[in-house]
C-alpha cells in the first residue's frame, strides 16, 4: 500500500503494550502499524524515538462562545489544546445562551464548525427547564448530558434533588450518560453566607464549598444512580474521599466514571495561597494533605479520566474592581498545558505505565461516551489523531506564548517547568500542531457524535 504518511520509528503506545514502530496513514485513518524500513509514503515524519500516542480526549471543556467569547472562542481554544496534544475535546453546554434545545445547539455547532481545529463533541444540558425534551438533544447528536447539584446561574437552572431524580429515569431511558458538577446547595449556600463577612482567600473558598458539601452531593448521585440504572459520570472530582465512595460504588455495579483535573493533583490552597482569585476554581482547590491522597486514586484506577475543565477568565474578571472577590467566577486555563504536565508527574516522575496513562488521556473517554475505537486507540481503522511527545524536553510554561485568548501570565503555572514536550499533533491524519504552529485553517474540525 501507498501511504499518504508514515509516522515511522516512534515509541507506539498501544492499548496493551508499547512497541518500538512505524504507523501508516491513509485517508485520515490508521491503515498499519508496522515494523519494516520498507513502505511507499506522500509524507514521513520521523518520530526519532519519541512516544507516539492517542491524541487526548478531554472531556470537560469551556470556550464560552456564544457568549462571553472575549474570555475564550472555538478557534482560541483548539490551537491552545491542539497545542497541548488535544485532538477532540467534549465542550459543556453552560454557556449563554446553554446548550438545552435545537437552536442552542445549532448556534454553538456553527460556532464550533467555524473556529475549531480540532474535531469536538458538545455536551447537552439537562436543567430544570428541558426535562421533557431531552430526546431532542439526544437526536441531535450530544455526547452526553450535563446537570448541576447547585446554583450554576440563570442560563442553567440546576437540578434539585427531586429533578436529579427524575433526570436520571428519563437519561437511562434515553441511553445516554448524565455528568454532574456535584456539589450540595444547601451546604454551600449556608457556608457562603456564614463566611462572606469575611475577607475572601483559597482557604475560606475551601470552607465555604467544604469537602463534605461535594461528598453529599456525590453520594446521593450514586445513591439515584443505582436505583434508576442511569450511567452517570462525576465531573472534576476534587477529594479523595470521593473517589473512595465512587471505588465502593464501582464494585457495587453502580453505572458511574469520574473524572479530575491537573489542579486537584498539582495545586493545594497552601502551597499556591498567593495566587488568590486566580486559582479560585469550583470545586475549591483543597488542602495539600487532600491534594496528596488523590493520588492514590489516579494511580490505582479509580479516577477514569484527566479533563482539563479549562475555563479562563480575564483580568478584570479576576481582580474586580469593586474588590468583592466573593463574586469572582471560578475557573482557570489548562488546556495547553495539562497533558504534557500530567505525562511528566505519573510517567516520568511516577512510573505510571505509558498504556495507563493512555487510558486516562484518551481511551477511556472514547470508550465510554461512544467514540472507540474511532477515537482512543491506536489501530487499524481508527482516526489518525496521535500526539508525539519528547518525554526528554524540558521547558517552562509561559502563558503569554499560548494559543489561547488567556495570556495572562497570573496563573498558577507560569513558570512551571516541565519535562516533557508536544512536538506534534495530527487531527485525522493531519498536521494540526508542529513545532509551535498550527498548520491547518480554522474550521479542521468536526462534529463527532456518540
Ligand atoms: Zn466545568
Amino acid at each position: 500500500m501507498k501511504y499518504d504518511l508514515v509516522i515511522q520509528n516512534g515509541k507506539v503506545v498501544l492499548e496493551d503494550k508499547v512497541i518500538h514502530s512505524n504507523i501508516g496513514i491513509k485517508d485520515g485513518k490508521i491503515a498499519d502499524v508496522f515494523e519494516s524500513d520498507q513502505f511507499i509514503a506522500d509524507n514521513v515524519i520521523d518520530a526519532n524515538n519519541k512516544y507516539v500516542m492517542p491524541g487526548a480526549i478531554d472531556t470537560h471543556t469551556h470556550f464560552f462562545e456564544p457568549g462571553a467569547s472575549y474570555r475564550e472562542d472555538f478557534e482560541h481554544g483548539t490551537k491552545a489544546a491542539a497545542s497541548g496534544g488535544f485532538t477532540c475535546i467534549m465542550e459543556m453546554p453552560n454557556s449563554n445562551p446553554a446548550v438545552v434545545d435545537l437552536e442552542t445547539f445549532e448556534m454553538k455547532r456553527k460556532f464550533a464548525e467555524k473556529g475549531a481545529v480540532i474535531d469536538y463533541a458538545l455536551w447537552g444540558g439537562a436543567t430544570a427547564t428541558n426535562l421533557d425534551n431531552l430526546d431532542i438533544l439526544k437526536n441531535l447528536g450530544c455526547i452526553a448530558l450535563k446537570g448541576f447539584t447547585l446554583y450554576a446561574g440563570t442560563a442553567f437552572p440546576y437540578l434539585n434533588t427531586e429533578m436529579q431524580m427524575d433526570a436520571m429515569k428519563k437519561v437511562k431511558a434515553l441511553n445516554m450518560i448524565l455528568g454532574f458538577h456535584a456539589e450540595d446547595p444547601v451546604i454551600v449556600k449556608t457556608l457562603t453566607e456564614k463566611y462572606q463577612s469575611q475577607s475572601w482567600n483559597l482557604k475560606i473558598h475551601d470552607m465555604s464549598r467544604p469537602y463534605y458539601a461535594e461528598l453529599a452531593a456525590i453520594s446521593q448521585i450514586l445513591l439515584f444512580s443505582k436505583e434508576t440504572g442511569c450511567p452517570v459520570h462525576i465531573c472534576h472530582l476534587s477529594i479523595p474521599e470521593g473517589a473512595e465512595l465512587i471505588s465502593k460504588a464501582k464494585q457495587d455495579n453502580v453505572n458511574v466514571t469520574v473524572e479530575s483535573c491537573s489542579h486537584y493533583f498539582l495545586l493545594n490552597y497552601e502551597d499556591y495561597y498567593q495566587y488568590d482569585t486566580y486559582a479560585l476554581i469550583q470545586p475549591p482547590i483543597r488542602s495539600r494533605r487532600r491534594m496528596d491522597n488523590m493520588w492514590k486514586y489516579l494511580m490505582n484506577g479509580t479516577i477514569d479520566y484527566l479533563a482539563t475543565d479549562h475555563a479562563p477568565y480575564t483580568e478584570e474578571e479576576k481582580e474586580p474592581e469593586n474588590g468583592n472577590k466573593w463574586d469572582v467566577m471560578g475557573g482557570s486555563p489548562s488546556i495547553d498545558v495539562a497533558f504534557p504536565m500530567m505525562f511528566d508527574e505519573t510517567v516520568i516522575k511516577r512510573g505510571m505505565d505509558p498504556i495507563q496513562f493512555v487510558k486516562l488521556s484518551s481511551t477511556n473517554a472514547a470508550k465510554r461516551f461512544g467514540m472507540y475505537p474511532r477515537k482512543g486507540s491506536i489501530c487499524k481503522g481508527a482516526d489518525a489523531d496521535i500526539v508525539i511527545l519528547n518525554p526528554n524536553e524540558p521547558w517552562i510554561i509561559d502563558r503569554s506564548k499560548s494559543f489561547s485568548k488567556s495570556k495572562n501570565t497570573k496563573f498558577p503555572y507560569q513558570g512551571r517547568k516541565v519535562n516533557c514536550k508536544v512536538n506534534t499533533t495530527l487531527v485525522r491524519g493531519n498536521v494540526v500542531y508542529n513545532n509551535g504552529q498550527i498548520t491547518v485553517d480554522n474550521g479542521h474540525g468536526i462534529l463527532i457524535k456518540p
